[in-house]
């Protein structure tokens, strides 16, 4: 079947839910991604800040393979050794004491909630205006736009509060003794890479500490590496009581999870929450080959050392319709005074791939791989179409 036709299954077939790319992808290597039709894509977009190791990556696709020849999933009621190692792999890394497997992000948002209300005995949460933390019920009370909340406002939980972002006397005005929770994402992505000042997230987890209210982050999108340190909020100094993960981990298999402080950790007893495919073996061996590959080839060092130079070859471009570059590491948003769709169009048809999000921030977060060569190539690209 041609383009054409395989898209117009999804048209007849799928439930509408995505405005999709006219592409239908096939296979890639790296940061390329190649077409069905043998067209060839620099991928700045990696799925949505998922393939940290970009497309094929020997080590990881020889981890999912090996796995898959052993075991495949098992569910939660039994151990498997790589979701075992892994737990002890990642959090010997980190300031958190106590794994859950998910399958998403949402998914560990709204496991992280649950945990936060348990703990504390209390009923509100305090999230900010244009966050994501996802698409299931509660996640989408906590995500601030309303636009998405309308539609289900019949059945959206009370006692999700939505403040400004990056401003901390908002939080404090909009705690009171039923707080259980603030969850923030340590540089906002969807709502368009917003990076909070130096002191935001300290200020909050001050607040949290005097308070005994759970501080959650979501590194859904700002983990594994994508801001230049394996989790965002270590740049900002801070200690969270629980922590979100998705995306980046498992390299583009779909997994999540919760990192949580033993303090916060022990609310939860058997019964309390669970899983049937979270922290199974494929997707562990996966999230193993990430982290030791993140090791071996010095990961985090390119991330920082390309992330710093895109930032600065984008602040040169001198365009108009430029309004702000903005970001960390390898997620970096350019803001244009108009609407961004067009540039997403012409950028794929000049062979690159990339995203808008907010209506007017192109954003760029490329596999972790990404060389100084292909920044070169596509802000090129980039000059030339704006
Ligand atoms: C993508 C994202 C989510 C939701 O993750 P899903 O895997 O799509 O459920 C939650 N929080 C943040 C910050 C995200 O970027």
């Amino acid at each position: 079947m041609n383009t054409e036709e395989l898209i117009k299954i999804e048209d007849d077939y799928f439930i509408n839910t995505f405005t999709r790319q006219p592409v239908v992808l096939d296979h890639g290597d790296g940061v390329r991604v190649t077409d069905i039709d043998g067209n060839e894509y620099l991928d700045m977009f990696a799925g949505i800040a998922v393939n940290a190791l970009g497309h094929n990556h020997p080590k990881l696709v020889k981890a999912i393979q090996d796995q898959a020849e052993k075991l495949i999933h098992i569910s939660s009621i039994y151990y498997n050794e790589p979701a075992l190692i892994y737990a002890k792999k990642l959090i010997d890394r980190t300031a958190f004491d106590r794994i859950f497997y998910a399958n998403s992000g949402a998914e560990a948002n709204e496991g992280a909630i649950k945990l936060a209300v348990k703990y504390t005995g209390k009923s509100e949460v305090i999230s900010t205006v244009d966050s994501f933390h996802g698409r299931t019920i509660v996640t989408l009370a906590a995500t601030g736009h309303e636009e998405y909340h309308e539609p289900f406002k019949a059945v959206l939980p009370k006692g999700f509060i939505n403040v400004p972002y990056n401003d901390i006397d908002a939080i404090k005005d909009a705690i009171t003794e039923n707080t259980a929770a603030i969850i923030v994402e340590p540089i906002q992505g969807e709502g368009g890479v917003h990076v909070p000042d130096a002191d935001y997230l300290k200020q909050i987890e001050e607040i949290c500490h005097e308070r005994d209210i759970v501080f959650i982050v979501d590194e859904v999108q700002t983990g594994f590496g994508r801001c230049g340190t394996l989790f965002a909020h270590e740049l900002f100094g801070v200690k969270p009581d629980i922590m979100t993960m998705a995306k980046g981990i498992g390299g583009g298999v779909p997994m999540g999870g919760i990192l949580a402080t033993e303090k916060v950790a022990s609310a939860f007893v058997p019964g309390d929450h669970g899983t049937t495919f979270g922290g199974g073996p494929l997707v562990c061996a996966a999230a193993n080959a990430i982290l030791d590959t993140f090791d071996e080839e010095n990961i985090l060092d390119n991330v920082n050392e390309v992330g710093e130079y895109f930032i600065e070859e984008l602040k040169k471009l001198d365009k108009e319709v430029i309004k702000d570059v903005r970001g960390k590491g390898l997620m970096v948003g350019v803001e244009l005074t108009k609407p961004g769709a067009e540039y997403v169009d012409k950028l794929r048809e000049a062979g690159f791939l990339i995203n808008c999000t907010s209506g007017n921030v192109l954003r760029f977060v490329p596999p972790l791989i990404i060389s100084k060569a292909e920044i070169d190539e596509f802000v090129k690209a980039l000059d030339e179409q704006l």
